[in-house]
């Protein structure tokens, strides 16, 4: 079945009309006709069963044939900080950790992020939105996870601090806290943030820096995981520990 977000307005009480580019994509790309059934998605939680009732000329539309809340998003608000790095590195993350259910983005300028200048985001920001959106609509997600402006690392580690329960930097030094072990407690709704660092790593004085203000540093094990893998890994290890407790 194929997935949209679409826009407030495309959504009228019973009838959809495709904005252009969707419409374009439904006829020019898939081929579907009058008849054959998609989801919309409106990014607030809800879900819509939608039968094309006109596909031609540009012009596609639909009639809502019902209406449900989406099941899939993630019991838990995860905002990831990741260090920006190289544009395919980075835009891999931001895929795979939409795909696992990561709810939010901020890239980061920390002392050694093989990237240093927030001009390489912008020029970057409506792609890395499209994939972005891509990627929530492949997956199933109910709410497409905004891309936030680059923080530098000191701003972003305030900035997690003030609005989240829980702060999570994965640190390769760290040897005695693994990661679901940090989550022990968490409540449903928790705002989690968690921080990756570049590959040249965090320095000693940024994650002091960070435990200072309340941040816990994790380990994702013994090993040294490249940083887009630490993204996954550890996006992954915190939604399936607020997925599967129980009690
Ligand atoms: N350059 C460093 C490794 C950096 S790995 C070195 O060679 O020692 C890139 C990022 O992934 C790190 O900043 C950290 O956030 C995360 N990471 C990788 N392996 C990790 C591990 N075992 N535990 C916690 N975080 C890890």
């Amino acid at each position: 079945m194929h997935r949209f977000f679409l826009p407030p307005d495309a959504i009228q009480g019973e009838t959809i009309i495709f904005p252009a580019d969707t419409a374009q994509q439904i006829q020019r790309v898939l081929r579907l006709r009058s008849g054959e059934k998609v989801t919309v998605l409106d990014n607030s939680g809800w879900q819509y069963s939608v039968a094309l009732t006109d596909a031609n000329r540009g012009q596609v539309s639909g009639r809502v044939l019902e209406k449900s809340p989406v099941q899939s998003e993630p019991p838990v608000h995860l905002s990831l900080y990741l260090c920006l790095t190289q544009r395919e590195k980075f835009e891999w993350m931001l895929q795979k950790c939409t795909e696992v259910g990561t709810a939010e983005f901020t890239p980061v300028l920390s002392s050694r992020s093989l990237v240093q200048d927030k001009q390489t985001y912008e020029n970057k920001h409506s792609r890395w939105e499209r994939i972005i959106l891509e990627a929530a609509e492949q997956s199933g997600r109910g709410r497409i996870p905004p891309l936030n402006p680059p923080l530098d690392y000191t701003a972003a580690v305030e900035t997690a601090r003030a609005t989240n329960d829980l702060c999570l930097i994965a640190w390769e030094e760290e040897h005695a806290l693994r990661l679901p072990a940090a989550l022990q407690n968490g409540p449903a709704n928790t705002h989690l943030a968690l921080l990756i660092g570049p590959e040249g790593g965090l320095s000693t004085g940024e994650v002091d820096q960070a435990v200072q203000m309340g941040w816990r540093a994790v380990s994702l094990g013994p090993r040294i995981l490249r940083m887009e893998t630490a993204a996954v890994v550890s996006a992954a290890l915190v939604i399936d520990w607020f997925e599967t407790r129980t009690g």
